[in-house]
């Protein structure tokens, strides 16, 4: 699997980003696809050549942004017993800390501030487990409930969650009316900032609950809850898609890197069944009662046990999911700076 860490260069690019723009640029505007047509603006041409090949390439690319150096593989110089990263074209030394395990470095990607390594490394066998655990994360108030039945004990995590997008959606609101739209723009990249931070956190502990308890953990298959969630319990965590799906991430790549396995679930009636006996129960609002054999719950508690113990979809168990390129994962504290390929769109 592919692991990106996040170094920083303590180097001034700005001028060579410049630069990159501008390749970018004519790269969009021409398709070219030779470092020769761009020798005139000055990017030393192996980084032209990976930015030609980007931005030529990708037919949905219509604007030219955040643009960033890469140097490939064979761009770089890797001492790894002192830990050093020698990129001559930069005449940049990278010191890391990560893991030196990694079989190879695929590329760096520099901005104004960090350089973005990707590695690949061995990813873990999937280990033995003793059931699963369920994660909801269509809650009353949470990011996500975590249930186990095996020990019975339920976790609700990210409770600010909620309070944090109301409050933004007012800031906002307010900005607008005033025409402050740049400030607009800046509330929101706060915005996400934060959530993705809680997402870090949440999907950290739910990935230490499985280890843990020696569980996998089962999801909802999220596109089927864009389809049935707004009949079924309002969006409550409301126009979040892109933080359902940012947890989602999170949550497999950690899980990865441990040998835990990640299912999904068909999201039917998680909330309406009762998670005992399996009958249809009665919900009101955070409460859940069963007519049938007579188990009362929290709703949020009932549907996450539901989730665990729900048969895996036919055909989906081994169906690897991993869309995204790599996760920045400097050992824990330092993972608040993944950069999921994730775009905070809808806020
Ligand atoms: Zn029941």
């Amino acid at each position: 699997m592919i692991l990106t860490f996040k170094v920083k260069h303590y180097m001034d690019f700005s001028h060579e980003l410049s630069l990159a723009h501008k390749v970018a640029e004519f790269a969009l505007r021409t398709g070219s696809r030779s470092s020769k047509d761009v020798k005139h603006i000055g990017l030393k041409s192996m980084i032209a050549n990976q930015i030609l090949r980007k931005y030529s390439k990708d037919k949905r690319l219509k604007h030219v942004r955040r643009v960033v150096l890469a140097i490939p593989n064979q761009g770089m110089h890797v001492d790894k017993q002192n830990k050093k990263i020698n990129i001559p074209s930069l005449k940049l030394d990278l010191d890391y800390q990560f893991r030196n395990d990694f079989k190879k470095i695929n590329q760096i990607e520099i901005n104004k501030d960090y350089a973005f390594i990707s590695v690949t490394v061995d990813e873990p066998l999937i280990r033995k487990i003793d059931g699963y655990i369920g994660v909801d994360r269509n809650t009353t108030g949470h990011i996500a409930v975590v249930g186990n039945p095996t020990t019975g004990k339920v976790l609700k995590l990210g409770k600010s969650a909620e309070y944090i997008h109301k409050k933004y959606k007012n800031i906002r609101k307010n900005l607008q009316k005033k025409g402050k739209y740049g400030l607009v723009k800046k509330i929101k990249h706060r915005e996400s900032n934060i959530v993705r931070n809680l997402n870090h956190k949440v999907s950290r502990k739910i990935v230490d609950t499985a280890d843990k308890n020696n569980t996998g953990i089962k999801l909802e298959d999220i596109k089927q809850i864009r389809k049935h969630v707004k009949s079924r319990r309002g969006f409550r965590y409301s126009l979040n898609s892109w933080s359902y799906y940012q947890l989602e991430q999170m949550i497999r790549y950690k899980a990865k890197l441990l040998g835990i396995p990640v299912e999904y679930i068909e999201p039917a009636y998680t909330s309406q069944n009762c998670s005992r006996c399996g009958h249809l129960g009665n919900r009101n609002g955070k409460k859940f009662m069963c007519p049938s054999c007579g188990h009362v719950d929290h709703a949020d508690s009932n549907a996450s046990f539901n989730i665990a113990l729900r048969q895996v979809k036919d055909g989906r168990l081994n169906v690897d999911r991993d869309t995204f390129k790599g996760s920045t994962d400097t050992p824990q504290t330092a993972m608040m700076g993944t950069t999921l390929t994730v775009e905070p769109h809808v806020l």
